[in-house]
């Protein structure tokens, strides 16, 4: 049985934990379609500017300002017409060109006035002088110059950064592969849904919970362990999932009572690093390696398992899978409650954001029952709400919130 350990705090926890991981060997190179959520694995420099050429942002008549420099009506004639995708002939000094949006501008054009400001009459045009030079004109390398960085190693690839390495020319990313993560799940009592429950029996929720978080930061499941409460079984599951697994996470079994064996099996098979930490929920929270597997054992209560994979398995798995940046989005938000929390624990509630009617800015609610067991506080919520330790929280009070729409998303 290991010693009681000292409790860490959260942000020490967490430097532990994310000093012991270091990103996954093995980059995949894949189409640019299938890049949504994967983790870029390369810097990715233009090799052209974008745009690659002066073009029109506007539907109507490239001309040259200095042709158009007094005041009043001035009449050009219309000398070529250029649609997109073809290069045109310079424009002949003293004349203007029909251009269509996103065509090239001619050599010797400066500017584009748009058609609704003027009218085109026997082929020649009728503009408003004077000019102003550059006017709606999209400069060559005005999104991106040549030669810059624009997509750094460990950034994930959302949609608009897709679209950035298309318009780069880029078929194919350089990503890091996807972490291969081990359930090993811990409880005599547990039953697995679709089959009827016996007395003192209970459905296995945790499994589908942390089948559906890996699946929502872009982890696969290898393989799925279902450990009774025992030593033996316990270190034999633990000992096949870090042969197969970059990652192992538990359920259950890591508080100190005579029926947790997740701990000794660790502390037995390689080392334990974690054993407790000061928040609510979720203080059993252990991790060790074993075999140079690392592994998070959440404890089994529902609420706490949710609330630690989202604080300290997210952050784990990002850097595991090679991603620079691991802090989730905070807000600051009104309270609508009162809350004491007298204990040394950082507290994180379910809670729920939504718009003052007055003055539209953010106000948080909390689910009345926030036991740890009570797994429809997660349903209810969207949000965190963290309360610091020994920390009052008054109504009105500006606290901070978590929105799970950044905490459990790949692209958050
Ligand atoms: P433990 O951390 O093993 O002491 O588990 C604490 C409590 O969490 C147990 O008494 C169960 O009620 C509940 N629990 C443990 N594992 C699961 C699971 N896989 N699914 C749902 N509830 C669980
Ligand atoms: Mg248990």
């Amino acid at each position: 049985m290991p010693h009681p350990s000292p409790i860490l705090s959260e942000a020490q926890a967490l430097r532990c934990l994310l000093d012991g991981i270091s990103p996954l060997a093995g980059q995949e190179r894949i189409g640019l379609d299938q890049a949504l959520g994967r983790v870029l694995a390369e810097t990715l420099v233009a090799e052209n500017a974008v745009p690659a050429f002066d073009n029109s942002a506007m539907d109507g008549y490239a001309v040259a300002c200095k042709d158009a420099a007094r005041e009043g009506e001035i009449r050009l004639a219309v000398s070529q017409r250029i649609t997109a995708g073809l290069p045109p002939t310079p424009l002949k000094p003293g004349t203007a060109a029909r251009i269509f949006t996103g065509a090239p501008l001619p050599n010797g054009a400066d500017t584009v006035v748009m058609q609704e400001d003027c009218r085109e009459e026997n082929g020649y045009v009728v503009l408003q002088g004077p000019l102003t030079a550059g006017k709606h004109v999209r400069r060559a390398g005005e999104d991106i110059a040549a030669d810059r960085a624009v997509l750094e190693r460990g950034c994930v690839l959302r949609p608009q950064e897709m679209g950035l390495a298309a318009s780069l020319g880029r078929a194919t990313l350089a990503v890091y592969r996807k972490a291969r993560v081990a359930l090993v799940v811990t409880g005599n009592e547990l039953v697995e849904p679709g089959t009827p429950l016996g007395p003192g029996q209970l459905y296995n929720s945790n499994r589908y919970t942390l089948t559906g978080l890996l699946a929502a930061l872009g982890c696969e499941t290898t393989g799925y362990y279902r450990v009774p409460d025992d030593l033996g079984a316990t270190r034999e599951a633990l000992a096949e999932a870090a042969r197969n697994a970059d990652f192992i996470l538990t359920s259950g079994g890591v508080s100190v009572g005579e029926e947790d064996y997740v701990q000794r099996a660790i502390a037995a098979l390689g080392a334990l690093h974690i054993r407790r930490i000061a928040i609510k929920p979720g203080k059993p929270l252990t991790h060790g390696h074993i075999q140079g597997t690392p592994l998070l054992g959440l404890p089994g209560n529902p609420v706490s398992l949710f609330v630690t994979f989202a604080v300290f398995a997210r952050p784990a798995l990002f850097k595991l899978q090679g991603r620079t940046h691991l802090s989730p989005l905070t807000l600051r938000a009104r309270a609508t409650f009162e809350r004491r929390n007298p204990i040394k624990r950082r507290e994180y509630l379910r809670a729920r954001l939504h718009r003052t009617g007055d003055s539209g800015g953010l106000e948080v609610s909390i689910y009345p029952r926030q036991g740890s067991a009570v797994l429809s506080s997660t349903v209810w919520a969207d949000c965190l709400a963290v309360i610091p330790e020994h920390g009052t929280v008054m109504p009105g009070q500006a606290i901070e919130v978590m929105p799970f729409s950044s905490l459990l998303s790949p692209l958050g």
